[in-house]
């Protein structure tokens, strides 16, 4: 199996979406992957697992990281695809088999372009996230990861959205006393206590904060609650998780101290807090003038203005590592995972347009 990268972009997409490559089975498209970028000749070919990296090496003034996944989630009588009408059809036709297909073709194409680009193609990306090929190469060559600027051909409707927000996790404890329900009066109530962390909660108004010139939309809840352990006690803990899902403005601590501040203003005695989950914010850098020509090629294609997002993506291992990062890429999100995934062949080629013109200005 090898692909033809000189084949219009809609038609590898397709090859793409008829070399089956769910998660943990992506042995065959890397290696085919693999040999394509090879035959390039123009590009530094480099293999760490299942993922393939390939790169120019032109001493330009910048370096870019242009990166997509090779797995989907599970074929569900939806491979092999088929173009049908200008649509392409067919598992990872959005999420994001299109999105590689673009990548793919402009990796061949661009012997020269106008900034150093680092072509990122990994594994294990819609799986628990310790198997994350991206991760595993944060770790094993962070060298390969260091860049100005990121793109991720993750499904956007061929838009750009930028950065993601964090997200943090803790557990408060609220302590009480344990007695027999009968002499409530010996105890204390923990679940009682929780009343005015949870009144404090539903009375903070969550932010929208501007990163970057994009705005980023806050949320701070009560996710889950658990306390009392028998219908006959007053309960002596009650734990309240909650989750905030910070903009890109915060670190980690900075987004722990908001959290505090809002935890402890409702003045319940003894309450701990522990962070039980954090994923890392990452800012869009659109203000940089690396980015501002990446939203001006964009623009010239008839796409709609950036906006931030909101989910947690993997552009976020681009932000813990300080860099700037956005998704952009052919499909609409809201039909990824879907048993009838399919994008316009139109999309797609809007997104190698919009990438072409900004690698060769
Ligand atoms: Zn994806």
């Amino acid at each position: 199996m090898t692909f033809d990268l000189a084949a219009p972009v809609e038609e590898l997409a397709l090859e793409l979406i008829n070399l089956e490559s769910v998660s943990g089975d992506e042995r065959a498209i890397a290696d085919a992957v693999e040999v394509a970028l090879r035959s390039a000749g123009h590009l530094e070919v480099i293999r760490d697992g299942d993922a393939v990296v390939a790169r120019t090496d032109l001493g330009r003034g910048e370096r870019v990281a242009i990166v997509g996944h090779l797995d989907t989630v599970p074929i569900r009588g939806n491979v092999p695809g088929r173009l049908e009408g200008g649509v392409l059809w067919g598992r990872g036709a959005v999420d994001m088999k299109a999105g590689v297909a673009v990548l793919l073709s402009l990796a061949a194409q661009l012997a020269e372009p106008s900034r150093d680009v680092t072509w990122i193609f990994y594994d294990h990306e819609e799986v628990d996230a310790s198997l994350n090929g991206l991760g595993r190469l944060a770790l094993h060559r962070p060298d390969l990861l260091a860049v100005d600027f990121a793109v991720l051909g993750e499904p956007t409707s061929a838009g750009i959205e930028g950065g993601c927000n964090g997200t943090l996790r803790v557990e408060a404890r609220i302590p009480g006393v344990a007695a027999h329900s009968a002499r409530a009066w010996k105890g204390t109530n923990a679940i009682h206590g929780a009343a005015p962390l949870l009144a404090a909660l539903a009375a903070y108004r969550p932010k929208t904060v501007a990163v970057d010139g994009l705005a980023y939309r806050e949320g701070m809840n009560a996710v889950r609650i658990a306390g009392g352990i028998a219908n006959n006690m007053i309960p002596a803990e009650c734990l309240v998780t909650v989750n905030y899902r910070y903009a890109p403005d915060k670190t980690r601590d900075a987004a722990l101290a908001v959290v505090r501040k809002v935890l402890e203003s409702a003045g319940v005695p003894g309450l701990e807090i522990a962070v039980t989950d954090h994923g890392e914010a990452c800012r869009p850098g659109l203000d940089a003038p690396i980015a501002r020509s990446f939203v001006e090629a964009v623009a010239a294609t008839g796409a709609p203005a950036p906006k931030a997002k909101f989910g947690w993506t993997d552009v976020a291992r681009f932000g813990s590592l300080g860099i700037p990062a956005v998704n952009y890429g052919p499909g609409d999100p809201e039909l990824a995972h879907a048993d009838d995934e399919r994008v316009a062949v139109e999309q797609i080629t809007m997104v190698r347009e919009g990438l072409a013109a900004w690698l060769h200005g």
